[in-house]
């Protein structure tokens, strides 16, 4: 059997911030990993704001260093205004100063976690076709690649929204919100208004993100929760008039909860297995912590120091847990502004 095809203890599928961190914590444990990304390398994604509080995990990932390069712009705090005044609400501060959030370069944040996984000796296979899953007596033991097939120990679905794995094994993974469809888009010039913190604003109708990500660059959300649809060529009020970079896309971000995120011989992590709207503004933090947990309980039972039952379950009430407390709060909070369809 050549190189191309050799057996990994642990195949990650989606070389995100979930993948990537999946196969940084399984090789600390010393397991032989392979990390399969479809997308070209730089390629940026939606996804960069990130919370001061990024800081320990990337530092346990052992990429904290690095993330001074992949940062285009900081800020202190969010602008908020929801109905009412326009207020600024800091994320906190300690001797050293305020502390400040991070708008990432995503295609260089990612790029730099899977670097750092190929340190650790991680085999990273990009770009790849992956194709079914291998099963065996119900279980998952690999994949099928445009290489041939890959025998795993375990396999990490950390595939994102598209959620390669749910969708192959027929896994349930409902809307728990009215369908909710993003669009974003990033355009260049000058807004000094919005060049300190970024801005979220919204009403009933729903809410509009702007942030600098990098000098003279501006990235926008717009969420509709009335289900309208803005004109193609929609801008936020404040970034109207500047340069439009390529077209507005748009994301489905309902959220949904996968009815069973881990099972014999498999995880799901990160988007794959938790989704909420960008307005949780914690994306890529729970992407990174799912990825870490799923490699911290897979390690375990690849070792026979866990049970697979006990854990997958373990896993699943952890996510529930968590997506739970966040649609509560979020449904609640969107409830007051009055949308529809919130439980
Ligand atoms: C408009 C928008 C704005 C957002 N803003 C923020 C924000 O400001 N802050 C924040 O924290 N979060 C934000 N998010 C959420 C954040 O982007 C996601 O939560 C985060 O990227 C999830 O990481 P992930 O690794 O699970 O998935 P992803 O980042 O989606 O990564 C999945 C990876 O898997 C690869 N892949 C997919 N299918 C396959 C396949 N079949 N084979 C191989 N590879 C595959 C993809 O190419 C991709 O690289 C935003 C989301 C949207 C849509």
């Amino acid at each position: 059997m050549g190189a191309r095809h050799s057996a990994a203890d642990v195949a990650v599928v989606g070389g995100g911030p979930a993948g990537a961190a999946a196969a940084i914590a399984c090789a600390l444990r010393g397991l032989r990993v392979t990390l399969f990304e479809r997308g070209a390398s730089g390629r940026d994604s939606p996804g960069e704001t990130l919370h001061p509080g990024i800081e320990p995990l990337l530092a346990q990932l052992g990429v904290g260093a690095g993330l001074a390069a992949v940062t285009g712009a900081r800020h202190p705090g969010i602008w908020t205004e929801w109905g009412g005044p326009r207020k600024f609400e800091p994320f906190g501060a300690d001797a050293g100063g305020p502390w400040r959030g991070f708008q990432v370069k995503r295609g260089e944040f990612d790029a730099m976690l899977r670097s750092r996984a190929q340190a650790l000796g991680v085999v990273l296979r990009q770009p790849v076709a992956v194709g079914p899953p291998l099963l065996r007596d119900g279980a998952v033991c690999g994949l099928e690649t445009d290489a041939g097939p890959v025998p795993a120990r375990l396999v990490i679905d950390a595939t994102g929204r598209s959620r390669w794995l749910g969708r192959a094994l027929g896994i349930d993974s409902p809307a728990s919100s009215p369908p909710l469809l993003a669009r974003y888009g990033y355009v260049r010039g000058s807004c000094p208004q919005r060049d300190g913190a970024p801005l979220m604003a919204g009403d009933a109708a729903g809410w509009t993100w702007t942030a600098l990500v990098r000098p003279d660059t501006y990235q926008w959300t717009h969420l509709a929760l009335d289900g309208g649809k803005p004109a193609a060529d929609w801008l936020p009020e404040e970034l109207r008039g500047l340069l439009p970079l390529g077209r507005a896309r748009g994301a489905d971000v309902t959220w949904r909860l996968a009815a069973q995120p881990a099972g014999p011989g498999w995880f799901m992590v990160g988007d794959a297995a938790a989704l909420l709207d960008p307005s949780s503004a914690r994306g890529v933090m729970k992407a990174l912590m799912s990825g870490m947990a799923a490699a911290h309980l897979g390690a375990a039972v690849l070792a026979g120091q866990a049970p697979a039952a006990q854990t997958a379950l373990a896993y699943r009430d952890w996510l529930a847990a968590w997506f739970a407390a966040d649609a509560a709060r979020m449904g609640a909070f969107y409830r007051g502004l009055g949308a529809a369809g919130f439980a």
